[in-house]
């Protein structure tokens, strides 16, 4: 189910119960079966899903007084867990500082779509300010350096890459030092992928962060992966110690759910999500503002 079904299939049940003249226990009941089955069949892990029930029916019968409006709290009750469940405990983002090189790192699977997301982020920076270089650490994929260089011009961010360097610790290392002497203030590392999770992925990560050094890493997912988020989220967090996530391709037909599940278990917040394939497709996340547009 996509995301805009979820949260149309979540407002009916809200309002299937607070449009009736009574709410009694058994319509709460079947308002929170709705919901439930709406995020299992949107790919939120069904532990979360279960945990949620429980704390929504709990807040709801503490809440619920004879004679006051309980509709509200009904409403009310729903929306502030959807929050809680991809607000990740509240765990706050890196905010980039200025007048300091602040080193981001972005890490994630081949076509999940970082070398797109690294300009978006440049473009989001630059637009506030902040003098931005992109360094191309990806030595592994042919063409690249090509694609970030191209998205850079395009967007006229100043990009740091090699076609003959083979390592990408050295090509990492270099453009940072470059941009550092500069006064580059943020300096965003575009990280090979793979197709999938293997050893050597992850020995390079590794490398990579301990030469330079970021001052974040930044796990680049694809949103529409299902299920498959969260165990890609761990298994990424063991070796790269990423403090925030980024979903891409939230325009498409991405369930999100996966991606909430990867948020809980890995304890880490989504900063941005991709909205497009364009460079300003991309939005500063806030569990509140998500969960308002996904109700609508
Ligand atoms: P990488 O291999 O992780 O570097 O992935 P790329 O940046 O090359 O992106 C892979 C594909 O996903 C490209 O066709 C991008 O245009 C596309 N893409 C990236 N982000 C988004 C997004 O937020 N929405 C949509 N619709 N497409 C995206």
């Amino acid at each position: 189910m996509v995301l805009a079904d979820l949260g149309r299939r979540i407002n009916s049940a809200v309002s299937e119960v607070t449009k009736s003249s009574v709410v009694d226990g058994n319509a709460v009941d079947n308002m929170l079966k709705e919901i439930s089955n709406a995020l299992v069949e949107s790919d939120v892990n069904i532990r979360l899903v279960i945990n949620m029930r429980k704390k929504l029916k709990s807040k709801i019968d503490t809440e619920e007084k004879p004679g006051v409006n309980n509709k509200k709290i009904i409403q009310k009750a729903v929306f502030d867990e959807l929050c809680e469940l991809v607000d990740c405990g509240g765990v706050q983002v890196y905010k980039p500082k200025r007048k300091q090189a602040n080193v981001l790192m972005m890490v994630g699977l081949q076509g999940a779509g970082k070398t797109t997301t690294c300009t978006k982020l440049a473009v989001y920076y630059q637009r506030r300010g902040f003098k931005v270089g992109l360094v191309c650490a990806d030595t592994f994929r042919a063409g690249a350096f090509d694609q970030l260089k191209q998205n850079a011009t395009k967007a006229r961010i100043p990009y740091y890459g090699s076609y003959t360097e083979v390592d990408p610790v050295t090509v990492a290392s270099e453009g940072v030092q470059k941009f550092k002497k500069e006064k580059f203030e943020i300096i965003i590392v575009d990280t090979s992928g793979r197709h999938r999770q293997e050893k050597d992925l992850f020995e390079e990560m590794v490398q990579i962060e301990d030469t330079i050094k970021p001052s974040e890493t930044i796990m680049v997912m694809d949103a529409s992966i299902g299920q498959a988020a969260e165990s890609q989220a761990r298994a990424f967090k063991e070796s790269s110690n990423f403090g925030a996530i980024i979903l891409t391709k939230m325009d498409g037909h991405a369930k999100g759910g996966g991606a909430i599940s990867a948020v809980a278990a890995t304890k880490t917040p989504i900063a941005f999500i991709g909205t497009g394939e364009h460079i300003h497709d991309l939005e500063s996340f806030t569990a509140k503002q998500f969960v308002s547009k996904l109700l609508g």
